[in-house]
């Protein structure tokens, strides 16, 4: 868990630029925006993945879901919309194993399914 990059950034160990953050949640902008608007939000809990949600932890889904609208209006993508997408494991391309939803908005490719 030390070794967690997104601990590390949830913590200031490494520095991000922070969009928005409660005492559950943290949300910062993507790296490597993969959108006009991508942003990663987090658990300050660590949890490696969807894997590892259980009856117990499964709140922290609840708390990034209920920060997603403030977060959105933040950004500006309440009415033109967004997209929420979690990636877990290697076949989903997951790097980074502390859940995350990534937040993307403006040209967003279309539909995915
Ligand atoms: P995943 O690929 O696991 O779904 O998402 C991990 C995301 O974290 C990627 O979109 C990647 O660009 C982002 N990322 C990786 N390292 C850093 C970092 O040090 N700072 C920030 N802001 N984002 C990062
Ligand atoms: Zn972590």
């Amino acid at each position: 868990m030390n070794d967690c990059l997104f601990c590390k950034i949830i913590n200031g160990e490494i520095p991000s630029k922070k969009v928005f953050e409660n005492d559950k949640v943290y949300a910062f902008y993507d790296i490597a925006p993969q959108a006009p608007v991508h942003v990663v939000i987090v658990p300050k809990t660590h949890i490696a993945s969807a894997n590892e949600i259980t009856a117990e932890n499964s709140s922290a889904v609840a708390d990034i879901y209920t920060a997603i609208p403030e977060i959105a209006k933040i950004l500006g993508v309440s009415e033109t919309g967004y997209r929420i997408v979690n990636n877990c494991g290697k076949d989903a391309g997951q790097t980074v194993f502390h859940i995350h939803f990534h937040l993307m908005g403006g040209d967003v490719g279309g539909k995915m399914y």
